[in-house]
């Protein structure tokens, strides 16, 4: 038997090492010059105005919240179907978590659940304040279909950019023409650093604020107080978060931003693999997505399959890892105990699609082989039960 396929394992570019090692050297480890760097590198990648490097997606969120200025305990609209970080980020910024529904066939909130979520709370009293929307797997959402939904200025919408660096819609790249987009560059994610994250903004006034608040809000960070004619004076006109990235970081980064275009390319290649060997299976629903105009960045391949949790078990059995994006929000713990029950019961499609997800491994350094191990594993799995 041939060795396992692990759902994940993160590339890293030949230029990692040796860019890591000069920043050791260099007698500057923390944010500078290197952060600096990257945050143009990654501006240029995107195309985006402004770019702010921070310690992770979750950070960045919450840092962009913050920047709105809302009033305490605002209603943020936000998918019960993604990552428990995100919902964190709302919570820590003071403000409530309003659960929406997703579109079946796309995974994401579409106009009509926004359009729900937001009139409820028109009638409760408590418009939506602002909202967050996500790129599930890759998949670029309309924002300003979205936004529309909601009833919102452009401003206080943000994109949970976690799956999005490489994608796009109608030529724009996530995170080059939003008011604010948070990328991760976690372990798992497209664009790897270990831990790591961005926001892109086309508003310098944002992009400043959360420049000061990823530091504690200090007006000036370490590098340019030590700087040759640098001052050791600095205020705190606002309350910061720790929430920099330091220089090893960011060089990591800028040597992995040079590989990103071509991992993109071999995802797709993987994508168009399974979606031939996959298709018609007995019992697998391969997500349904508009592609009209969509440049999807494929960090995830889902599946939908009734009785997932056994297919799990029997894939793992042959040597698959798989995983599960995501159990939504509306059947964690702790947020069933700030949201309540009839909050958490108002997102019924996510209830019903999210007990068949299932993400297939898939990254660069799949190899055909073991891809073929995925396929005939799933294959041998669905045909048993036929
Ligand atoms: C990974 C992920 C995050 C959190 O990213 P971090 O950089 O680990 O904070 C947020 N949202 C989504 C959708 C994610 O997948």
């Amino acid at each position: 038997m041939s060795s396992a396929v692990p759902f994940t394992v993160p590339s890293f570019a030949g230029e990692v090492a040796d860019a890591v090692v000069k920043v050791l050297d260099s007698g500057w480890v923390t944010t500078g010059p290197q952060t600096a760097a990257f945050e143009q590198d990654f501006a240029d990648y995107l195309g985006a105005a402004h770019v702010v490097a921070v310690a992770s997606c979750t950070t960045a969120l919450e840092l962009c919240l913050r920047g709105m200025g809302l009033p305490q305990g605002s209603p943020v609209l936000t998918p019960s179907l993604t990552f428990c970080g995100a919902i964190n980020a709302i919570l820590h910024a003071g403000h409530r978590p309003v659960l929406v529904d997703i579109d079946e066939d796309t995974l994401v909130p579409g106009p009509e659940t926004v359009a729900v979520a937001a009139a409820r709370l028109v009638s409760a009293g408590t418009p939506a304040a602002a909202m967050i929307v996500q790129n599930q797997g890759g998949y670029p959402v309309d924002l300003a279909a979205l936004t529309a939904a909601a009833g919102l200025d452009r401003t206080r919408v943000i994109e949970d950019a976690a799956h999005g660096p490489g994608a796009g819609r109608d030529g724009a790249p996530v995170g080059s023409s939003s008011y604010a987009a948070c990328f991760s560059f976690y372990a798992t994610k497209n664009m790897p650093i270990g831990e790591g994250g961005a926001v892109a903004t086309t508003d310098q006034e944002l992009a400043d604020r959360v420049r000061a608040m990823r530091l504690h809000g200090m007006s000036k960070d370490s590098w340019k107080r030590y700087m040759p004619g640098g001052s050791w004076r600095y205020d705190v006109k606002d309350i910061g978060l720790k929430a920099n990235m330091t220089d090893i970081q960011a060089s990591i980064g800028r040597a992995q931003l040079t590989a990103l275009p071509e991992w993109q390319r071999v995802r797709g290649e993987l994508v168009a693999r399974y979606d031939e060997a996959l298709r018609g299976l007995p019992g697998l629903t391969l997500p349904q997505r508009d592609l009209d105009g969509v440049q999807h960045a494929w960090h995830l391949y889902q599946i939908r399959v009734p009785e997932r949790d056994a297919l799990i078990a029997e894939l793992e059995a042959a040597g698959v890892a798989t995983s599960v994006h995501f159990i939504p929000a509306s059947h964690m713990t702790y947020y069933r105990g700030v949201l309540g029950e009839q909050e958490c019961a108002r997102v019924p499609v996510t209830d019903r699609v999210a007990e068949e997800l299932l993400s297939l491994p898939l990254y660069p350094g799949l190899s055909p082989d073991g891809q073929d191990r995925v396929v005939t594993a799933l294959t041998k799995a669905l045909r048993a039960r036929d």
